[in-house]
């Protein structure tokens, strides 16, 4: 049914990059077999799943969206997708985003956009659009995503999905084409909270082959979300509404929705107060000196040699004209944009200026977090500042677009879990809005015990 569902509209959404077609149709029958045979193939068993194309898989091309990694089929699976195959999920296809994961509305796709479901001369956010708009538009249940700065969170707000960016360190980044290593998380994308947490179950816990997996036993995100829904009432739950990431230059429909939500809150006997985090005003200047810089640095194994594309200047060239004119033909201008900044910023005699800098901001907005989560139990804010914003709207200004991550970003510099989730929609043009839900490190099951309870 998803395929025909995918065959029926994905010319005009454009969430797919690879469609898995017969060799879906191959493993469901042969979970269908297991469980005929009376074999326990878990609570996701058989369900199809949409996977994020940053995330390495050995039977199908994985190219994070780059003309560098075209056609490319990696030699193993990452974690996540091993751990996915053996809980028996039908992987469906691989979804569209913006090029190695730089952007926030797949505009930067190699392959062009992902289309909104919602209204297709929109933007389904990104990076991770393609896994967002095939949820939304019910091409696939599940999906996975990335979060390196809202990847995850923010297509969520704006396709009125679920997605959550766990913990650093909670799900393994084995496999995930990197991005920038200190802030990429794998999360999973879903219609509801609980499926959020079935999924999270399968795909978290600590894995030997990913040096910042947090080696700890996880409690039960699904029993935690189950809880959540059975018990409605939120009294003694203090909540924290993060003062900067609100206000001017949040869209009015945006704002009220938010606003709505925390009184239903209230009505619960969850208790409101407001905190401050003096620091996120740097949030966005800081991030975008550490990702470029990380990204400069992982992106350098592009080299013609070890993947994907090689171009050869005509009449031959030396290593170094046959790196450069593969580069030049392989990335896009967002990712060429953020290696020459990155390169910059670590460049000696800049280092300290810029990426030390950068580093000592984070460490004053992780220190934001700690102060406010001795408040509180949970920080909420909107999920994205607008509704899905037109094609166009923000790519002739890179700055305008970066300044969309205002609300995602702290929690990546920090490592600490967040869940977007959709509060209804936005008056004034009928799009989804998100709520952005954040809890200390290591307290996912606070965000689905919670998240669960709200939905
Ligand atoms: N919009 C952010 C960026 O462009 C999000 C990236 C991400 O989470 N992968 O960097």
């Amino acid at each position: 049914a998803h395929l025909d569902r995918i065959a029926e509209i994905d010319g005009g959404v454009h969430a797919f990059l690879h469609i898995a077609g017969d060799a879906a149709l191959k493993r469901a029958s042969e979970v269908d077999q297991l469980r005929a045979d009376g074999h326990d193939v878990g609570p996701l068993g058989g369900v199809p799943i949409a996977i994020k194309d940053v995330l390495c898989t050995y039977d199908m091309p994985s190219t994070a969206a780059s003309r560098i990694l075209e056609g490319w089929i990696p030699p193993y699976d990452a974690t996540v997708v091993a751990r996915l195959r053996s809980a028996n999920l039908i992987p469906l296809g691989k979804t569209n985003m913006d090029e190695f994961a730089m952007g926030s509305s797949t505009e930067y796709s190699a392959y062009g956009p992902t289309r909104n479901p919602w209204d297709l001369d929109r933007i389904p956010g990104g990076s991770g659009g393609g896994s967002a708009a095939a949820v939304a538009s019910f091409e696939a249940p599940f999906a996975l995503g990335s979060d390196t700065g809202g990847s995850i969170r923010q297509p969520a707000a704006v396709t009125g999905t679920v997605g959550v960016k766990p913990t650093y360190g909670g799900v393994s980044r084995y496999g995930a084409i990197a991005l920038a290593s200190s802030l990429d998380q794998v999360g999973p994308v879903s219609r509801t909270v609980l499926d959020a947490a079935l999924l999270h179950d399968i795909i978290g816990g600590h894995d030997p082959r990913d040096s910042t997996s947090l080696d700890q036993l996880w409690p039960s995100f699904a029993d935690a979300a189950r809880a959540g829904a059975e018990n409605l009432a939120l009294s003694g739950v203090r909540i924290g509404v993060v003062k900067e990431l609100g206000g001017a230059g949040f869209q009015a429909g945006v704002t009220q929705r938010f606003t709505e939500t925390l009184r239903l809150l209230e009505q619960a006997g969850a208790e409101i107060v407001e905190v401050s985090a003096p620091h996120f005003e740097y949030a966005i200047a800081a991030y975008y000196l550490i990702l470029p810089a990380e990204a400069s640095s992982n992106l350098a194994r592009f080299d013609s040699v070890r993947f994907g594309l090689r171009v050869t200047p005509e009449g031959g060239g030396t290593v170094e004209q046959v790196m450069a004119a593969t580069r030049e033909a392989g990335f896009g201008p967002e990712v060429k944009r953020r290696i020459i900044l990155g390169t910059y910023a670590l460049s000696a005699g800049y280092y300290d200026a810029y990426y030390g800098s950068a580093q000592k901001v984070r460490t004053l907005i992780q220190r934001d977090f700690d102060a406010a989560f001795e408040q509180v139990d949970l920080l909420l804010s909107p999920s994205a500042p607008t509704t899905a914003f037109k094609f166009g709207e923000k790519t002739a200004d890179p700055l305008s677009m970066y300044l969309n991550d205002i609300t995602t970003i702290p929690a990546n510099l920090a490592g600490v879990p967040g869940m977007g989730l959709p509060i209804g929609l936005a008056p004034e043009d009928g799009l989804p809005v998100g709520l952005q839900i954040m809890a200390p490190a290591r307290e996912d099951a606070r965000l689905y015990r919670f998240g669960a309870t709200l939905e």
